[in-house]
């Protein structure tokens, strides 16, 4: 259990001093959350910090998450693709068992709140099916640089019921009559994921999982999904191998909300397996955040060759404990990887200058301690969990102060 006093060493005394003071203006206001999953991905990571957070500062906030079929979700999780970028064939029975799925979770679901805030389409439609007594906010954390105009146009049809859209990034606003706010997310620095942890702890328990430490490590920590380009990850660490010995961590779990999941790992796992260098790949399937901590902490290197990224938080939390980033310059991730900075940034097919640059750092321990050292402080000063609360807190009083 999170506690404000706490996070004064690493936030400063400042901002806990104003998360209390808004906090006050806001005492006992009941507040919402909801969303479609509570393990699995940077959303569910999210709000897990955020909710406790809010409720020790004296602000009422609960969490739903909607009921869904897998048919449900496998429809959404096509929204969320073509949200991307992708194609869909936007037929009519998706439309309707998205429509339904919301509907039935309204029957059941009552909202008396002063505030609802609905984070990512899957309940988006729910407020079509409320007698609208409070403020609706629409957060979406997905990357929005391009989306497919025949879904967003039918989105849009919900989302102009909401008071505010808040998205994760200036370029991802949209033509919209009503007010959009940008809210970076952020990482909780004492959580079990990013808290401080000795050399030896690291060393015990990533061997438990088959990892060496006396080979350099280059890791992807992400959910199993196509935006994540894991195989794009093997085929940069193939060539790292084929120039320098080290070994490569694929940490990677599923999300509840994700059908898509099982079907990516099963091909990856196929495709390490074939690689002449499948004895230095782990490719570790468990949902374990301490697990996420040490392999973050005992990298050389993190790579994050996303093709699309709302925000992509796996990458401050790597930044945050020193590790430098090598990552693909989309969505989300340039707020947070500043190129020759904290780590590299290049075009998400350019597998050779990942690999180059992967092999630089590793070559490097001058460098490598200068990338993160330069990444730490940058997640300190932007994308801590106490910006983000001020942030929500803000956000809170412009449509419930008085
Ligand atoms: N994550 C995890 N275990 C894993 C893989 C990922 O706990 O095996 C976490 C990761 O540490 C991060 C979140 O899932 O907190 C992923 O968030 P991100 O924004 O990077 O991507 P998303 O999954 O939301 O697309």
């Amino acid at each position: 259990m999170p506690n404000l006093k706490k996070y004064e060493k690493i936030a400063g005394k400042e901002a806990i001093e104003s998360i209390h003071n808004k906090a006050e203006r806001l005492a006992n206001k009941h507040i919402v959350f909801i969303n479609s999953t509570y393990q699995g991905g940077g959303v569910a990571e999210l709000l897990n910090s955020t909710v406790i957070l809010f409720n020790e500062i004296g602000i009422d906030l609960g969490w739903r998450i909607l009921h869904g079929t897998p048919d449900f979700f496998t429809i959404t999780k096509k929204f969320h693709n073509a949200l991307q970028g992708a194609n869909i064939n936007l037929s009519k029975r998706k439309k309707e068992i998205y429509f339904e799925t919301n509907k039935r979770f309204s029957s059941f679901n009552h909202l008396d709140h002063d505030l609802v805030i609905v984070h990512d389409p899957q309940p988006l439609p729910l407020i079509s099916f409320y007698k609208k007594k409070q403020p609706w906010i629409f957060r979406c954390h997905i990357d929005l640089t391009n989306p497919n105009t025949q879904v967003w146009d039918y989105l849009k049809t919900f989302l102009k019921k909401y008071d505010h859209f808040v998205v994760s990034k200036n370029e991802y606003k949209k033509r919209l009559k009503i007010p959009q706010s940008v809210i970076w997310p952020a990482i909780d620095p004492l959580s079990a994921k990013n808290k401080t942890t000795s050399g030896e702890v690291i060393r015990k328990y990533t061997s438990k999982y088959g990892i060496d430490l006396n080979k350099p490590i280059i890791s992807q920590i992400s959910r199993f999904d196509k935006w994540k380009d894991p195989i794009g990850v093997v085929k940069v660490f193939e060539q790292v191998r084929s120039k320098l010995d080290c070994q490569l961590v694929l940490l990677g779990e599923f999300a509840l909300d994700d059908p898509e999941g099982q079907k990516l790992f099963e091909k990856l796992e196929k495709r390490t397996k074939e690689s002449r260098y499948s004895k230095d790949i782990r490719l570790i399937s468990v949902a374990n955040d301490f697990l996420v901590n040490c392999v973050q902490r005992a990298s050389s290197v993190v790579v994050q060759k996303s093709k699309r990224e709302g925000f992509g938080l796996t990458v401050s939390e790597a930044l945050y404990k020193g590790t430098p980033v090598v990552a693909s310059n989309v969505g989300g991730i340039p707020l947070q990887v500043i190129d020759g900075i904290n780590g590299f940034l290049h075009k998400p097919n350019e597998t050779k200058c990942f690999s180059k640059s992967v092999i630089k750092i590793l070559k490097d321990e001058k460098l490598r301690n200068e990338l993160g050292k330069n990444g730490k402080e940058h997640v300190k000063n932007n994308f801590l969990i106490t910006r983000l609360v001020l942030n929500w807190l803000d956000l809170f009083e412009k449509h419930l102060g008085k």
